[in-house]
Parts: structure tokens; sequence; C-alpha cells
């Protein structure tokens, strides 16, 4: 059944319930739904005839009908009558947008919700783009653009305003895939000469969520692809919402005119968690697993979000070995017992490279302070491990380059792009300087 049909049946069931069988099957029967614009929150209905139409707008029904609409689409929504020599024959896109049925996407996670969403400084900003898109797709942030490092919540948000959307405004089309699965879709179209089905189904939604788009790095045809995709919906005011592991201006191996288009988002990332935010996730996790959150679990929570920082799928995955192995072995949780459970975990982790790592192993061997590399002091010698430090951040860690800036007291993301090209150029040619890495990259193991 059309989306719009579907919608009309829910809202006819709550008008029923109110009213007396014969006006029901005389008025509100023989009515039928034409449109339902979100942007301007009406609903547009027919009535098949003069007589029926003024007898609705002049009776109670009116408030009736625009009640139970409220009640499905939301507060806002308004309705307006037409004969039926009012109704053009349908013109626009967004009718197709209503007639697919079937869910096409990757699947949503039902637990992906705001209400489960912790948010603190790191995530803060993302998070309320993501909400005030899910209360307003089109009007708010359209595109909207999240990017940040791995397991930090990008899919879970996206996920939420997807969820989100969907049950407030089910009239609306809402689509979730991965990039991934984009390319994938795309190529099995050309192989089975299906391209009319995928564009329908890809341009056709009203809402399309695309997760990991680093993911078409280097494959040009599907870039291609999505670039087409990305101009229809814009152009037709659809929402597109976009996850990243990198902002639109460092992404590589994307064609610059889709990188410009992301430009046009609104970007919003997400940092590591701080400790306090990290402590509530654990908590909300395990609250929503329906555990106790005795003294004991507190302090083998508190373990963990002071050894795992960067990713909270990992801290996830460490509460949930930590529990379950309590519950094997029938032992209580305290700060102790989760050393021992998870000591490779946590061991691994403390071998990690950090940023705070490289710093002092570079300030060490080039005897500088880490201080003085945070400044902005331009003697030739801070300057030189500055940018070691700088270029050691992106090849190991693989930090945006607008956060390297951050860690270096301040620097334009400019500024960390032109050292890092600058020591990856000079090593190229610069005996020294190569030894010196490697004694640095050596002390970092
Ligand atoms: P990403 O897509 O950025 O790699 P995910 O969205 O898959 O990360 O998140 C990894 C896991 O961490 C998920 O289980 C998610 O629910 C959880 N998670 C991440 N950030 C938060 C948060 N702020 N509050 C609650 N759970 C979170
Ligand atoms: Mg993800």
């Amino acid at each position: 059944m059309e989306a719009i049909k579907e919608t009309w049946e829910r809202i006819i069931v709550l008008i029923k319930e109110e009213m007396k069988d014969a006006p029901f099957n005389s008025f509100i029967k023989p009515l039928e739904p034409v449109s339902v614009e979100k942007e301007k929150k009406l609903v547009t209905l027919k009535a098949p005839n003069k007589m029926t139409k003024e007898r609705i707008e002049g009776r109670w029904y009116n408030n009736q009908i625009r009640d139970s609409i409220r009640d499905i689409l939301g507060p806002e929504y308004d309705f307006k009558l037409v004969l039926p020599e009012d109704v053009k024959p349908a013109k626009s896109v967004r009718k197709t947008a209503a007639v697919s049925t079937k869910y096409n996407g990757n699947p949503i996670n039902p637990r992906y919700t705001f209400n489960n969403f912790v948010q603190g400084k790191s995530n803060h900003f993302a998070a309320a783009s993501a909400l005030a898109v899910a209360r307003g797709p089109f009007e708010t942030f359209n595109p909207l653009f999240i990017y940040g490092g791995v397991g930090l919540g990008k899919t879970h948000l996206i996920c939420a305003i997807a969820n989100e959307i969907m049950t407030r405004m089910p009239e609306l089309d809402v689509m979730y895939i991965t990039a991934e699965t984009f390319v994938n879709d795309y190529i099995s179209s050309i192989r089975d000469k299906t391209q009319t089905e995928f564009r329908e189904k890809y341009r056709h939604v009203d809402v399309l969520i695309v997760d990991d788009i680093q993911f078409l790095a280097g494959k040009g045809s599907s870039q291609e692809e999505f670039f087409h995709t990305f101009d229809e919906l814009h152009t037709g005011d659809r929402q597109i919402i976009i996850t990243s592991d990198k902002p639109p201006g460092e992404l590589q191996d994307i064609q610059i005119r889709l990188t410009n288009r992301f430009g046009w988002s609104m970007t919003a990332d997400i940092n590591p968690p701080e400790l306090e935010t990290r402590i509530a996730i654990l908590n909300k996790k395990a609250e929503n697993e329906g555990l106790p959150i005795t003294p004991g679990l507190m302090e083998g929570i508190e373990y963990i979000a002071e050894h795992i920082e960067s990713n909270v799928r990992d801290m996830e995955g460490a509460l949930t070995r930590l529990i379950s192995h309590s519950k094997l072995e029938n032992e209580e949780i305290n700060r102790e017992y989760a050393q021992r459970v998870l000591k490779d975990i946590i061991q691994d982790n403390k071998l990690r490279v950090t940023p705070d790592k490289i710093k002092e192993a570079v300030a060490d061997r080039l005897e500088v302070d880490v201080k003085d590399m945070e400044s902005n002091k331009r003697s030739s010698n801070i300057v030189y491990s500055r940018r070691i430090a700088m270029y050691l951040c992106r090849e190991k860690i693989g930090l945006p380059y607008q956060r390297i800036g951050e860690l270096f007291g301040g620097k334009d993301h400019s500024t960390v792009i032109t050292s890092c090209r600058d020591i990856e150029a000079a090593m190229k040619v610069n005996n020294e300087l190569r030894e010196v890495i490697k004694e640095i990259e050596e002390q970092l193991r």
C-alpha cells in the first residue's frame, strides 16, 4: 500500500473512535488522501463533492480530523480539503517517494536511540545537531556530516536519527546504508543491468543516511553515481546525512566535486569521550542490561574507563567480558577482579601509541620540552621537533589534521598539512632525518 494511504488509514482509525457510524460513513469514509507535505505540515484530502466539503468544514468533524492527524503526524500539522477538480494529475517526484513500501537499506539497530546515547563535551555538538535533524528534517541542517574516529558513536547517532524519524514521521521514506552497501549495490546493478531500479531506489527516498563515506575512496564510478544521487536528493530538498572518519576536506581519493558538496554540510565532529563521559556510558550500558550498579561493579567500570580511552566499542567489549566472567565464575566484581579478567585487553591498550607518547618520545630524542612543542615558539629546533611529532601523529595514529593542530597549541589545519608534507618530502632526501624518526619509532614500540 502507498505510504500516504497507510498513514491515512491510521488517522481514520482514530477519527472513527470518536464518531458514530452514520456520519463517519457519509463524511469521513469518502475522503481520499491526496498528499502529505511535510514542509508545510499539511495534509490534503479530497472530498467527493462540494456538499461533503462544506459539511466537514462547518462542523466539529473538522477538529476531529485535525486532532487525529496531529496524533499521528505531529502537533503542527493541519489539513485542507479540495474537490476532485482541484487535484491535478501527479507531478512531483515526491509522490514516487511515497510508493516504495519495502525497506531496502541496511538494518537499523533499534537500540541505537538518542535516549541510549550519553552526551559529553566530546560529542555534544554532534548529538545536538543529530537531534535537531531528527526533530526537523529538511529544515535544520541539510546535509549533516558527522565525522570522528572508530567506535565513537557515529553509527549510533545516525541510526538514532533514523529511528526517531521513523517513529515520529512514519510517512517519510528513510534509508540507512553503509557506503560499502552502496558500492556493492551499484556494482551488482551494472552486472545485472538493473541500474534503473538502483536509481529508483536511492533517488526517491526522503531521508538518505550514508555511513562511512570514506569507503568510496578510489572507487571512481561509485563516486560518480553517488554524486548524482546526492545532487538529485539535494535539489529535491531531501535530507542527507553522512558519516566519515575524517572531515570533508581530508578525505583522500574522493573527487573534489564530491568533497566540495560535503563541504556544504553542517559538519560536526565526535572526539574521544572524557573520563566522566566514559564512566556514564558504561553505567548506561550496565543499566540497560538490567544490572544493579553495586560498588564493586562501579570499581570495575572505573577501571575500564580509566584504561580504555579512545574507543567506546572497546570499552563496551571490556565491560561485557567482565560481567560474563563474573557470572560464569560466580565471583564479585571489584577493581582487582577487573584487573585480572581484563589483563590482556588493557595491556594491549597500554602499548598503544598516543599523541602524548609521541610528544614525549620526540622531546626525549631531540632534547626539547613538550611544553615548547605545544607552544607557538619558533626557534628552529622546536619547530623541527613539532613538525616531526605532528607527522608521527598523522602516520602512527591517523589523527585528523585539525585534531593534530589542536594538540600542538591550536595550530591551523593547513599548517599541520604543510608540516606533514614537508617532513615526508625531507625524509626522501635526508638520511639523518630518516634515522631520527626511526629511533623515535623504536622508542614508541
Ligand atoms: P562508530 O560508528 O563511530 O565506529 P558506533 O556508533 O558503532 O561507532 O559505536 C560503537 C559502540 O559504542 C556502539 O555500541 C555504541 O552504542 C556505543 N557508543 C558510542 N558512543 C556512545 C555514547 N556516547 N553513548 C552510548 N553508547 C555509545
Ligand atoms: Mg560506524
